[in-house]
């Protein structure tokens, strides 16, 4: 089977409808045909301040929410990345074949320093894509599905791996972004032009996989729409409507068009109540599944440890690969 890699941050307590649209459902359903290995970015999430004790807990809890919404620990490889030294180990090699001025084209850098502050923003934050092309490149991984945010990162990564293998012989799989188009970006309900992000500004407007129903319910009801009153799909000019088009359409599997007749001369709030029930719906059972692990840690720390000894596997050895391409003397 061709070899699949793909991660999200610990940065929150749970992760959000985009996280679980644009990524986890993409996963769960191409887990059957690929080697599939994903990662807890531990390493990436420290690129903003965190707290210790709770980065700890944040972590546990998102392994726990990919195998709650059907990620196979048995089937797939999930594994923390700290648990795997290659990681950082690798992304110091990939820095030296990175230029100043291809890394500062990255726009998620220049929107996460400006949230943070320019000068505050730490040179990890800045290092943060090579050390996604990293992640991707030690697996050999053939395909990265990902939300259109992290498009830029992959083209990045396919650019380093065609470099070190022109510069220094064939070593790394450049691999292919593989992106849902129409369903690939859910946005905040509160400010629909801004994704919908773990790290966003209004609480209101982020869908907690990890929230209760009724406050699921309450977020979708006070969403941000538009005084035109028709519901319709245009990103451009009703983003509000159109972020509520989208999310009944994934979770509901229904056609964007099908859902403009269907709510043909009804309200929003008609809207507003279909997409509360498919919300609902969905996030319940995952949310159940990821408590009941969350009860017994040491359980779930057993799991992380094994599929870290299966990710170490191969990542050492693509690690070694890189290692005597470049010319490093190898320890007898
Ligand atoms: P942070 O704000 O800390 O960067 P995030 O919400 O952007 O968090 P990540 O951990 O950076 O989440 O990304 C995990 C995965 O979720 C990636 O594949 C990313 O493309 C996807 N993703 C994140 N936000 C969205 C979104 N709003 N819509 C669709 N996919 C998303
Ligand atoms: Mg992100």
């Amino acid at each position: 089977k061709p070899r699949l890699f793909s991660g999200m941050q610990p940065s929150a307590d749970s992760l959000h409808a985009g996280n679980y649209i644009g990524a986890l459902l993409q996963w769960k359903s191409l887990q059957q045909d690929y080697d599939a290995v994903f990662c807890v970015v531990d390493l990436h999430a420290i690129t903003v301040p965190q707290d210790p004790a709770t980065l700890r807990e944040k972590t546990r809890r998102t392994a726990a929410q990919y195998i709650a919404a059907g990620i196979d620990p048995s089937a797939s490889t999930l594994y923390v990345q700290s648990h795997v030294p290659a990681h950082a180990q690798l992304a110091w090699v990939l820095n030296t074949i990175t230029g100043m001025g291809e890394a500062s084209r990255m726009t998620q850098f220049k929107d996460k320093a400006a949230k943070h502050g320019a000068d505050a923003a730490s040179v990890g934050l800045f290092t943060y894509p090579i050390l996604q092309a990293a992640d991707v490149l030690l697996y050999d991984a053939e395909i990265v599905p990902v939300g259109e945010d992290q498009r830029q990162h992959i083209e990045l990564t396919r650019d380093l791996a065609q470099r070190f293998n022109t510069r220094f012989g064939e070593t790394f799989v450049v691999p292919e972004v593989s992106i849902l188009k129409e369903t690939a970006k859910i946005y905040d309900l509160q400010n629909p032009t801004a994704k919908m992000s773990k790290s966003g500004e209004a609480e209101n407007g982020i869908l907690w996989l990890l929230d209760e129903p009724n406050r699921l319910v309450k977020k979708i009801k006070s969403a941000v729409t538009d005084n035109d009153g028709s519901v319709h799909f245009d990103p451009e000019g009703k983003p509000g409507v159109s972020n509520l088009l989208t999310l009944l359409s994934v979770l509901g599997g229904t056609s964007i068009e099908t859902l403009e007749h269907e709510f043909a001369g009804r309200g929003y709030g008609d809207l507003k109540g279909a997409v509360a029930d498919a919300v609902v719906a969905e996030f319940g059972p995952v949310r159940e599944r990821a408590l009941e692990l969350l009860a017994d840690p040491a359980e779930l720390d057993r799991v992380l440890a094994v599929n870290a000894d299966r990710a170490n596997e191969i990542a050492e050895a693509t690690l070694a690969r890189a290692y005597d391409r470049i010319g490093f003397l190898p320890k007898l």
